[in-house]
């Protein structure tokens, strides 16, 4: 069936469960398979050669991570899907595939970690040019564009003071100088924020994130361009980076209640910004659903809702955060997000632990910072467990 003229919370049910030949399972199974038999040799060789749809090898295809891979392609509105073993896998198989020596990427300075990682330590290795830019500074970003660009890597919202880019503004310069544009869109989900049609070519994202929802399964997936995806796939075939079928039925699972999850996450954020912006105790609250925050406007114009992330700064310095963070009941201090759990944590811990306290101060990380991922708990009970440990400070 093809669900693309569903809503999303439809799609998410019922796309890529093509059931048929299940013996009438309501949903796709794990297929804890490495191999698929053929008896009729013409018929394996037809597979084989791509003449005819079916798997050979889960390296390469294997049913249940297809029907996740069905999922994000059709809610994301794209031409094509694959599925990685995480989301670093997806996003350094995308870099690795597209790019070659001599060719240029512009991106951001505060892309998530490993992407950062990519960008600085291996991509110049292998000859390709980095330009990483202020992360808001959209004139220049145009400008690095138009000196030549040869692929366009954004995130938005960013980690962890949920920075805005304007993806339509920077797809369209990329597009005059023909450059590809690949979006993270790890933080908004499709159920906020749909990247393709603002101008991306292709999304990535950390499906152990929101997609997945419940912090039991790693995984990564890419969609967009048919041609690109592609590409993508044919490096990942031989590199191995395959997601499994038993964290691909997770993913899928998780998927099915994103559009619930989601605007569970989006409203308790909202209101827990809110609460924070207007306690004493604290400096500043980083969220894009807050009028006050740079973002807002752009934010409110590409994305649907503004997300479960947000990071809080408050009065006092890191034994202050010693204080608080633990006396927090409801939460798990954990790196990570976008689980169905509030996790919080330091940047200076979590995923900025690398830097000096000068460098975090330089991509405006305070010491006293705080990345709060809003699970879907009760938002009162959320809200007097925060208040209960501001009390302690
Ligand atoms: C977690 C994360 C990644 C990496 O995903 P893994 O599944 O941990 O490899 C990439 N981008 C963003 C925005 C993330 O939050």
């Amino acid at each position: 069936m093809d669900s693309s003229s569903f809503r999303k919370s439809t799609q998410s049910v019922w796309a890529g469960e093509d059931l048929d030949d299940y013996a009438g399972a309501t949903t796709t199974p794990v297929f804890r398979s490495v191999t698929y038999a053929y008896p009729d040799l013409d018929g394996w060789h037809e597979v084989a050669t791509g003449k005819k749809p079916g798997h050979i090898y889960s390296r390469n295809t294997n049913p249940t991570v297809h029907a996740l891979e069905e999922k994000i392609r059709i809610l994301e509105g794209a031409e094509a899907a694959t599925a990685f073993s995480t989301g670093m896998a997806a996003i350094s198989n995308t870099l690795f595939a597209l790019l070659a020596p001599g060719k240029r990427v512009v991106s951001i300075k505060d892309s998530y970690g490993g992407t950062s990682r990519i960008f600085i330590e291996f991509l110049p290795h292998y000859g390709v040019k980095v330009q990483l830019c202020e992360t808001t500074d959209h004139d220049q970003l145009e400008s690095e564009i138009a000196k030549g660009c040869d692929l366009l890597y954004l995130e938005t919202p960013t980690n962890p003071t949920l920075k805005v880019i304007d993806i339509a503004r920077l797809a369209a310069a990329a597009k005059k100088v023909g450059a590809i544009v690949v979006v993270d869109n790890t933080f908004a989900t499709p159920v906020n924020q749909l990247p393709l049609t603002l101008g991306a070519d292709l999304v990535v994202h950390s499906a152990t994130k929101f997609l997945c929802g419940h912090s039991d399964a790693m995984g990564g997936l890419l969609c967009g361009k048919e041609e690109l995806v592609q590409k993508v796939f044919r490096f990942r075939e031989i590199n191995g980076a395959s997601l499994q079928a038993d964290p691909a039925y997770l993913i899928a699972r998780g998927m099915k209640t994103l559009e619930l999850r989601v605007e569970r996450h989006n409203a308790s954020a909202l209101k827990i910004a809110h609460f924070l912006k207007a306690h004493p105790k604290v400096e500043d609250v980083f969220y894009p659903g807050l009028a006050s925050h740079k973002g807002h406007d752009i934010a409110a114009r590409q994305m649907k809702g503004f997300g479960g992330m947000m990071s809080f700064s408050l009065k006092g310095n890191y034994d202050t955060v010693r204080k608080f963070l633990p006396a927090l009941k409801l939460t798990h201090l954990a790196a990570s997000l976008g689980s169905v759990s509030t996790l919080a944590g330091p940047p200076r811990t979590t995923s900025h632990v690398e830097l000096t306290e000068a460098q975090r101060a330089a991509l405006g990380i305070p010491e006293s910072l705080i990345r709060y991922s809003v699970g879907i708990e009760n938002v009162e009970d959320l809200m007097a467990d925060l208040e209960n440990a501001l009390r302690k400070i």
